[in-house]
């Protein structure tokens, strides 16, 4: 929203009570995508608008987002036929099994749908014996694959952090504030406070957009206005270190119905797997992945790939978050739209603004919901549009893959420097080159100029900032007490924390990691803070 209405100069201003996107938008399978399940439901125009979305994502910010071949696993012809036709013509059937056939029409389906125009190739199908030689440790009962393309999203914490520097970039009444969040509201004025430093300050916004994700409905309340807009799910993966998993799945993304009917996916990222989801509903925004969610993630990967041990002990990291789906009657989570809504409180309640909450959605989806919603701001306010984001470039994919010139940095480093920031690689291949710098002693693939880098310049706050949202640190299970101190320790001029605020940090972000992520010995292990 806030570089939607940037681009149209209206004077927006941005507020988190946490980082930018530590919300569900760091919880997500990190797959851009147009939704094949969706077409069950029969939701072609949100298929279609998911597509056109994830096409336009694939050209606009190529740095993170890349295409990503899906295989489906089938174990029979025919079945899910019954239940498929009953919910195209609007009797919802709990899932179950999906047969060749079934696949093969979404499929067909979901080609049509992404257009003759689409970057992506199109479906394909190997039969039994075909598709064991290319993956030998898949289930050995299966009949047939089918292999689709979407994308996937190497670094989305990163991509939100780009889309709100860009904001501020073009129009300079847009900013953006992690950190801060409405305390209470009177009248026209609302009350922020900075949940660092305690300090508070009023504003007087003609209109708020409430993109609070699952906790919508409770920053309503804190609005004074009672809203019951949300029926979340959660939804939890876990990340294994399984070199046998990494090289069983290759390049492509498992698309695995458990036995329950649900989608699970497993996919490599770097040299991880992730696997996931869950989808179950939960009232808590602030859930976190519980055993029985690792067991049954485990359960479909033992289902997939019977001939590969995979167990607890395979799992660096753990996460989970709440999908802000609309409340619904559906007979399962997985039958709840996944389309965006925008309800309007109207002024009331001695509050003189209106409040607009952003149900549901993807992250795929989030420019298109973006544009409706401004353009509906843009009606109310009088004001024209001026520019069109449909596609425009986002932070590193400008110009993307240019490499960085002149630096004198070894190829190696600047093809990982362009992986992770894009042409904004650039910018840092030049602060990295204007002082001493050394790799990380914790950690060989980040040096300690680039990790200065971010704490100067990219809106660090936490510690855990730096380890989950700027780099995959947390994500690839790759830290632990000596990496933790190291980087407090790095970060600490530029943040200007002192010897008690860094290791402060350091215990808030083990405590975190323990908590939320299920990371346990690996952090407090070889810490001298202990
Ligand atoms: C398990 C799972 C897998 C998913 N996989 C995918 C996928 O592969 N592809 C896809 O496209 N989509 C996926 N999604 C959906 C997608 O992640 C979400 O739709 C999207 O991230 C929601 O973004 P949001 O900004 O609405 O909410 P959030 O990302 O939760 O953002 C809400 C923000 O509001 C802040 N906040 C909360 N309360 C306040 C307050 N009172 N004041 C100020 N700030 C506040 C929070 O700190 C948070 O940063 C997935 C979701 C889940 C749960």
């Amino acid at each position: 929203m806030l570089a939607e209405l940037a681009l149209q100069g209206i004077d927006v201003l941005l507020v988190d009570k946490s980082d930018f996107c530590a919300g569900t938008s760091s919880a997500m399978t990190r797959i851009i995508h147009g939704g094949l399940r969706y077409l069950e439901n029969a939701e072609f125009r949100l298929v279609r608008e998911s597509l056109r979305e994830r096409n336009r994502l694939l050209k606009n910010a190529p740095h993170y987002v890349k295409p990503l071949a899906t295989t489906i696993p089938i174990f029979s012809w025919t079945s899910g036929i019954l239940p498929g036709i009953r919910n195209v013509l609007g009797w919802p059937a709990k899932p179950g099994d999906r047969g060749a056939l079934v696949i093969k029409t979404g499929l067909m389906l979901y080609d049509l749908l992404a257009g003759r125009k689409s970057p992506l190739p199109r479906h394909r199908f190997r039969f039994r014996r075909a598709a064991l030689e290319l993956r030998p440790a898949l289930n050995p009962e299966v009949i047939c694959t089918a292999t689709f393309y979407d994308a996937k999203i190497t670094y989305p914490e990163r991509l939100g952090l780009e889309l709100v520097m860009d904001a501020e970039a073009v129009y300079r009444g847009a900013r953006a504030l992690n950190y801060v969040r409405p305390e209470s509201a009177a009248g026209g004025t609302v009350v922020l406070r900075d949940e660092v430093s305690g300090e508070t300050c009023e504003v007087r916004p003609r209109i708020v957009v409430n993109a609070t994700g699952p906790w919508i409905d409770s920053t309503n309340r804190d609005f004074g206005r009672d809203s019951c807009f949300i029926g979340g799910t959660r939804g939890s993966h876990v990340v294994l270190d399984h070199p046998e998993l990494v090289q069983a799945t290759g390049d492509e993304m498992i698309y695995f119905v458990n036995r329950d009917g649900r989608i699970c996916i497993f996919y490599a990222v770097q040299d991880k797997i992730i696997a996931g989801a869950t989808d179950i509903p939960e009232e808590n925004p602030d859930a976190v992945c519980d055993e029985a969610e690792v067991d049954y993630i485990l359960e479909a990967m033992r289902l997939a790939f019977p001939s590969i041990r995979v167990d607890r002990s395979h799992v660096v990291f753990r996460f989970c978050g709440v999908r802000p789906l609309p409340r619904s009657e559906a007979l399962t989570p997985g039958q709840i739209s996944r389309d965006h809504s925008y309800p309007v409180l109207a002024p009331g309640n001695g509050i003189d603004f209106p409040i607009y909450s952003l149900v549901g959605g993807k992250w795929t989806t989030f420019r298109a919901l973006a544009e409706q919603v401004s353009n509906e701001i843009l009606r109310v306010l009088g004001r024209p549009r001026i520019r069109d984001s449909a596609s425009l470039p986002i932070g590193g994919g400008e110009g993307y893959p240019r490499m960085p010139e002149g630096t004198g940095l070894p190829p190696a480093r600047l093809a990982t420097l362009l992986e992770r920031y894009g042409t904004g690689a650039d910018r840092l291949a030049a602060y990295l080159q204007a002082g001493p710098d050394a790799p990380l002693t914790s950690h060989a693939g980040y040096s300690r100029r680039e990790i200065q880098f971010m704490a100067l310049y990219e809106r660090v706050v936490h510690l855990d900032d730096l380890i989950l949202r700027r780099t995959l640190m947390g994500l690839l299970g790759q830290v632990n007490g000596p990496l933790l101190e190291e980087l407090a320790a790095i970060v600490s001029p530029a943040l200007k924390w002192s010897r008690q605020d860094a290791a402060a940090e350091v215990e808030r972000t083990i405590q975190l990691l323990e908590k939320v992520h299920g990371v346990m010995a690996n952090a407090r292990s070889k810490s001298s803070f202990r």
